[in-house]
């Protein structure tokens, strides 16, 4: 049997048709290795972000449907391009959208979860000996409504795929060359890991650390994919593997550090304390679908008999979050307000090293002390100690935790791309 290579390529590395010809050599190469090869690409560059630009401009707040018919545009324009440039360097090739194939999702718009995956497409061109390249980020659900799975999803795209084809591995190209103990846009002598375990670039993923889609993560670990992150420009390394097995002994406390600029904080003033308060929040807001982080509930004043509830929600979930609370109030007898702050951070540092090993938070604390950082909020896992802190201070603490938990290099990382400037 033919091994199948699942290949992801991101936004920098397709973003204009010089960078797709140089993505057309790395899959051929891959099939000219003697494997089968279905790769999944990313918008161009930051088209994206310009769709969501567009978007704001004519809409505040534009309807989830109609976003993900917009958003989902920007992945069909390169996997028709990514097939031209390898039809050109004489192989066959073919692109299909996820439709087409049927990357059926939830019925959930901007961040569907992916349930299932037909392959009998997939497979019948394969065996015809095409390369096959698919739209990432994009889904259908059984009405045939178009869905996304929330930015940066393409990885997952890849990883499901993997999943649902038994692929042998799936190689996430993208436009650094693995992943790093932190940002190497924030911190240039960050450190390359060869290897980290699922569960650790879980708990990076989730904290911020926006190499990996959380969710491809995920899937990877349920299904045991082999995932391999290296960048699409240098190819002189293997990049870093993520897998199931821990090393056997581990020096290192801290793995990595990661910032999360994109969640807003929100404080639920004077609520009644009594039971049910909290399961009536928190309901209402999963009902919505939306995902709560960080969770604070003061001590009750002894006067009032009322507390707040402080927590943490995606910035993209804040409108629908702040409408939800507002028609809750009255039926939770709130009397306070509602309180919303998008200038904060939240910084962690990651580890399978820290457990069972005392002080780890309070150098991360003490740390942040000595930098006249203000810790607004903390939650923790057995892998993972995260701090709320000002926005403007996130840099400041990344920078001074990666050097604390000594985890640099001697080497500045390389990293191609530039930000969006939209
Ligand atoms: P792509 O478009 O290929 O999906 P992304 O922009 O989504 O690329 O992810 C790659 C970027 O992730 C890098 O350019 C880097 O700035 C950022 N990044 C954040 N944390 C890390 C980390 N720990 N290791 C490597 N890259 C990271
Ligand atoms: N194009 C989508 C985004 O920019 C999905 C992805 O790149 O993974 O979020
Ligand atoms: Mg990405």
């Amino acid at each position: 049997m033919r091994k199948i290579i699942v290949q992801k390529f991101g936004g920098t590395s397709v973003a204009d048709t010089e960078k797709i010809k140089n993505v057309a050599k790395i899959v051929i190469k891959e099939k000219q290795n003697g494997n089968d090869v279905v790769v999944v690409v990313s918008a161009m560059g930051h088209t994206t972000d310009y769709l969501v630009k567009m978007a704001k401009d004519l809409c505040a707040n534009p309807s989830g449907r109609e976003m993900d018919m917009l958003l989902s545009t920007g992945e069909g324009v390169s996997i028709a391009l990514l097939a031209m440039a390898i039809q050109a360097q004489g192989y066959d090739a073919v692109s299909f959208n996820a439709m087409q194939i049927g990357i059926m999702t939830e019925n959930v718009h901007s961040k569907a979860r992916i349930v299932d995956i037909k392959t009998e497409k997939l497979k019948e061109n394969l065996k015809e000996g095409k390369i096959i390249v698919v739209a990432g980020f994009q889904g259908v659900t059984e009405d045939g409504e178009i869905t996304t799975l929330g930015r940066g999803g393409s990885d997952t795209s890849a990883v499901a795929l993997a999943a649902a084809l038994n692929a042998e591995r799936c190689d996430i190209y993208t436009d650094v060359e693995g992943v790093y103990t932190t940002d190497p846009r924030v911190v240039p002598n960050a450190s390359r890991l060869d290897e980290i375990s699922y569960e650790e670039m879980l708990e990076l993923a989730h904290a911020g650390a926006n190499v990996l889609h959380p969710r491809s993560v995920e899937t990877a670990k349920q299904f045991n994919v082999p995932m391999r992150v290296r960048s699409s420009f240098k190819l002189d390394n293997l990049g870093t593997l993520i897998l199931g097995v821990e090393k056997m002994e581990i020096y290192k406390p801290v793995t990595g550090v990661a910032a999360d600029l994109s969640q807003a904080r929100i404080v639920v003033c004077d609520v009644p304390d009594k039971p049910g308060v909290a399961a009536k929040i928190f309901s209402r807001l999963a009902k919505e679908n939306i995902s709560v982080d960080m969770i604070i509930q003061s001590y009750a004043r002894k006067v009032s008999n009322t507390n707040d509830i402080a927590f943490t929600i995606d910035s993209v979930d804040l409108n629908k979050t702040v409408e939800a609370l507002e028609a809750l109030k009255s039926e939770i007898g709130a009397t306070g307000d509602i309180q919303v702050d998008e200038n904060i951070a939240k910084v962690s540092i990651v580890g399978a090293g820290m457990i069972d090993r005392p002080g780890v938070a309070s150098a991360m604390f003490e740390t942040l002390a000595e930098q006249n950082i203000n810790i607004r909020m903390i939650s923790t896992s057995e892998i993972k100690i995260s701090c709320l802190v000002d926005k403007c201070d996130a840099q400041q603490a990344v920078k001074a935790l990666h050097k604390v938990f000594e985890l640099e290099s001697n080497e500045i990382a390389e990293v191609k791309g530039d930000l969006p400037n939209v």
